[in-house]
This record gives structure tokens, C-alpha cells and sequence, in this order.
């Protein structure tokens, strides 16, 4: 019998998840459906309940879900406590569990994928939502030489900086005040769904590596292409991340970690043949 995985959002209709988790379970000859729900504002619960009650083994959650579902968890994993929010769950025993994979699937992607090391660098965030709190703790480990997080409105920055140390918030009015500019900076903000642009002035990415945690299927995000026209080193969208922390979602339920790179280069832009081809195999619409 197939095992029944799905991710849960609002809204979710644009989600890749199903097309990575068959990739992988493909991969690994692992039989699973895994759909697409559609979740109505404040029915978290209830659709987890009715999912569970159908037989779902497992869910992904994502906007503007996962600090619902940390509360909903009666057990909680490290990258879970670490961020309070969920973005994988699952059921032992009908207890639900939870954990966040974003953090994780961030470094990795950087890391393994684009090789940078985040040791004794200069790292700006800008934004200082649900994903920078996910991602937050990760890059506390490989020891940055400074983190700032730049946020519209300060007081969420603040927030986000009163929980860990070595973490500086600033208003992007403010910024100007730092001196010298950053090695990587990460655009943990919103604003590419909208196809527009936090407001940031074009020196703080001349020359550095700029990562965007948005992604967009066969294009740039609005953010990437600007980072390319300021005069940034490399420029990379969240596509990576977005199939890294599917890789450990995946490895959560199934117990096996699968091979990311031939479904990262498949989602990428320049091989649409491959995506096509990889799109029949599974058919999955
Ligand atoms: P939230 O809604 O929780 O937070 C949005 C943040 O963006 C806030 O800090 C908000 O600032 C800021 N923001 C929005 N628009 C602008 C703008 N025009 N200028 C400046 N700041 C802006 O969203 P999330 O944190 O959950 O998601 C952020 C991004 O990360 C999204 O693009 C999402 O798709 C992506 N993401 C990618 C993942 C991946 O696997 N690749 C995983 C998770 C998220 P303010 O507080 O001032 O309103």
C-alpha cells in the first residue's frame, strides 16, 4: 500500500513538494502519494485530523502555518525548539511530532551545494519572519564573524536578537552606520512573492555572495536579478534550500536520505528538458 504524505499551507496550489518527495521516493523505489491541501485560516487542526483519520503518515507545512503546528506538537525535535516552528511533522503512537528542517536544509545548501562556509563571515539578513527564525540558529554554529538582521519594522529584529547573542538589529535607515560591508547576504524577506525589493541601498551587495530563500520555477526572483545588476559576487535563489529540507523532511518518515543534486539541477532553470522528463516519469500535476 502506498504511503500517504502531503504538504499543508495557505496557499499551496504553487508548491513543488509533491514533484521533490516522488523525485526522491522514485529514487529510492519507495512507493508514496503525496498531495497538495489547501488549509483555511485557523483549520490547522482540524484538516491535520482528517488527514491523519485518511491515513497521511506525514505532512510538510508551510506559510502561514508552522508556528501553528509547533503548538499542536506533543513532541518536539531540535531544529523544531530551536526555530518554535514546525515544518515537518508526523505521528508515533497518534502523538504528533514536529521539526523544522529550514535551518538545517539552508547550511547544507549553502555548504555542500555552493560551497560557502559561513566561518568568520560578515552576514546581513534582511527580514526577520518566519524563515529567518527557522534559519536563525543554524548559522550561529560555524561561528559568523557578525550577524546583522534588517527588518522594516525594527522591533520584530529586536525580538528575533533578544533570544540568541551576537545577533545586531538595525532599521535599513540605519545600516549606513556599518562599516565594512558584508560577505553574504541573505534575503529572508517576502518580497520577491511580490516581485519586488526590500529596500536596501545597491552597496550593500556590490561584491558579495547574496542568496535569496525565494525561489522562482524557470526564472529569477526580482531580488537575484538586482543582486546580479549591483554587482554581487554570486547570486542564487532559494532553490536549493527549498529541496534540501525536503531531503531531510523525507529522511524523517523514511529513515534514508536521498541524493538532492539530479533534482536540484532538474528544477533548475536552465534544464527544462530534464524537469519535462522528470515531470512524465511521475506525473504529477
Ligand atoms: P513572513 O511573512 O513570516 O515574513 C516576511 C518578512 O519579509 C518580514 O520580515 C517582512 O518585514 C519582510 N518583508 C516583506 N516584504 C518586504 C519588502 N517589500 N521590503 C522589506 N521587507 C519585506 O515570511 P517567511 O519568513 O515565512 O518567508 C520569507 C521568504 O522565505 C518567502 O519568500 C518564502 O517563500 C521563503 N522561504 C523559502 C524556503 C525555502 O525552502 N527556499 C523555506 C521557507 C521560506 P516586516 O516584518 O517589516 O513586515
Amino acid at each position: 500500500m502506498k504511503k500517504y504524505f502531503a504538504v499543508l499551507g495557505h496557499p499551496v496550489s504553487h508548491s513543488l513538494s509533491p514533484v521533490i518527495h516522488q523525485a526522491f521516493a522514485l529514487s529510492l523505489g519507495i512507493d508514496i502519494v503525496y498531495e497538495k491541501i489547501e488549509v483555511s485560516p485557523d483549520k490547522l487542526s482540524e484538516t491535520l485530523k482528517a488527514f491523519r483519520g485518511k491515513g497521511g503518515m506525514g505532512a510538510n507545512i508551510t506559510l502561514p502555518f508552522k508556528q501553528e503546528a509547533f503548538k499542536l506538537c506533543q513532541h518536539l525535535m531540535a531544529g523544531a525548539k530551536q526555530s518554535k516552528t514546525v515544518n515537518t511533522l508526523g505521528w508515533e503512537n497518534e502523538a504528533l511530532w514536529g521539526e523544522n528542517t529550514d535551518g538545517e536544509g539552508f547550511i547544507r545548501d549553502l555548504t555542500h551545494n555552493k560551497g560557502i562556509s559561513l566561518k568568520d563571515k560578515r552576514v546581513l539578513i534582511l527580514g526577520a519572519g518566519g524563515a529567518a527564525q527557522g534559519i536563525l540558529p543554524h548559522l550561529l554554529n560555524p561561528s559568523p564573524e557578525r550577524i546583522v538582521i534588517v527588518n522594516r519594522h525594527l522591533e520584530k529584529a529586536q525580538l528575533l536578537c533578544n533570544t540568541r547573542v551576537g545577533i545586531e538589529a538595525f532599521s535599513y535607515e540605519n545600516l549606513s552606520s556599518l562599516l565594512p560591508p558584508f560577505d553574504i547576504v541573505v534575503n529572508a524577506t517576502s518580497a520577491s512573492l511580490f516581485n519586488t525589493l526590500p529596500p536596501l541601498d545597491p552597496y550593500w551587495i556590490k561584491n558579495t555572495f547574496a542568496i535569496d530563500l525565494a525561489y522562482r520555477f524557470q526564472g529569477e526572483t526580482s531580488f537575484v536579478k538586482w543582486a546580479k545588476e549591483a554587482g554581487a559576487k554570486e547570486a542564487h535563489d532559494g532553490m536549493g534550500m527549498l529541496v534540501e529540507q525536503a531531503a531531510l523532511s523525507f529522511q524523517k518518515w523514511h529513515q534514508v536520505l536521498p541524493q538532492t543534486q539530479s533534482v536540484i539541477e532538474s528544477l533548475s532553470v536552465s534544464s527544462q528538458r530534464d524537469f519535462n522528463n522528470l515531470f512524465e516519469k511521475l506525473r504529477v500535476v
